[in-house]
C-alpha cells in the first residue's frame, strides 16, 4: 500500500470559488503514489438529489472525480449531513464507490472507524432530532420527489436555519462527546477514528481501556486543503 488520503468538509459550492479552485488544483496534482481516496461527508455544502447536480453548477466536479477514479485511484465516498443524498447515479458517473456512515475498515493492518462525525456530536440534540428525520426514508422520498427548484429552495433554507443556529449554540455543544465516543469504540473494537464535520483539525491521543487510542479529525476546505494521508504505516495531517 503506497498513500491513503482523507479528505473531507470541502463544502463544494458556486457560492465559495477558492474551495472549487482548491479542489480542481488537488484533483489535477494528486501524486502516483496515491491508491485510495477517502472523502468523509460535507464534500459538496449540499446536494439535492443525484438528478440536481447539474443545476448546482457540480457536472465539472464530477468529470474531475471520474478522472481520478479512472486513472485507477479507488474513490470512496462517505456521505456528510449536507450531502447524505448522494445516491447511485452520482457513483456510477464519477467511479466513487458509496460507504456507509459509519464503516469500520481494515487500513494498515488495523482496524479504522470512518464516519462524517455528527453522529458523534450527541450533545447537540436539536441536530440529532434533525439528523433523524432527514435520514429517513419518508423525509427523503417526499424530498426527491420535489422540482428541482423547490429542492434547491429548501436546501438553501435549511442551510440558513443550521448556520443561525450554529451561532447559538455554546461551541461545546458542537464538538463530539467523548464518553459517547468511547463506548463506540468498545463496541466496534476499534483504536483508531477519522472524522470530519466539526472543522477542529486535530490528532487527538488518549488511553482506552489501557490501550492508546486516536482520533483524527480533519479540517475544513474554506481557507486551505485539509488532507490525512497514511504513507509507510504513519497518518500525518497536513
Ligand atoms: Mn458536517
Amino acid at each position: 500500500m503506497k498513500e491513503i488520503l482523507f479528505i473531507s468538509d470541502l463544502h463544494l459550492s458556486q457560492d465559495y470559488p477558492d474551495s472549487l479552485s482548491r479542489f480542481k488544483d488537488f484533483a489535477s496534482n494528486l501524486s502516483n503514489e496515491v491508491e485510495q481516496i477517502f472523502m468523509l461527508g460535507d464534500v459538496f455544502d449540499f446536494w439535492i438529489g443525484d438528478d440536481g447536480a447539474k443545476a448546482l453548477g457540480h457536472h465539472e466536479i464530477e468529470r474531475l472525480l471520474h478522472n481520478i477514479s479512472s486513472s485507477g485511484i479507488e474513490l470512496f465516498f462517505l456521505p456528510g449531513n449536507r450531502d447524505f443524498l448522494v445516491g447511485m447515479n452520482f457513483a456510477h458517473r464519477t467511479g466513487c464507490k458509496l460507504l456507509p456512515d459509519p464503516s469500520v475498515l481494515e487500513i494498515g493492518g488495523e482496524r479504522v472507524y470512518l464516519t462524517h462525525g455528527d453522529a458523534l456530536c450527541t450533545d447537540d440534540i436539536e441536530h440529532q432530532t434533525n439528523r433523524h428525520t432527514m435520514l429517513s426514508s419518508k423525509w427523503r422520498v417526499a424530498f426527491l420527489n420535489k422540482s428541482i427548484d423547490e429542492r434547491l429552495e429548501t436546501a438553501i433554507a435549511l442551510r440558513k436555519k443550521s448556520e443561525s443556529s450554529k451561532r447559538n449554540k455554546p461551541s461545546y455543544i458542537m464538538d463530539i462527546n467523548q464518553s459517547y465516543l468511547e463506548n463506540v469504540m468498545r463496541e466496534k473494537q476499534v483504536r483508531t477514528v477519522i472524522h470530519g464535520h466539526t472543522h477542529r483539525p486535530a490528532i487527538h491521543t488518549f488511553n482506552l481501556d489501557g490501550i492508546e487510542a486516536k482520533r483524527y479529525v480533519l479540517g475544513d476546505w474554506y481557507t486551505q486543503n485539509s488532507v490525512l494521508t497514511f504513507r509507510k504505516g504513519e497518518f500525518i495531517l497536513e
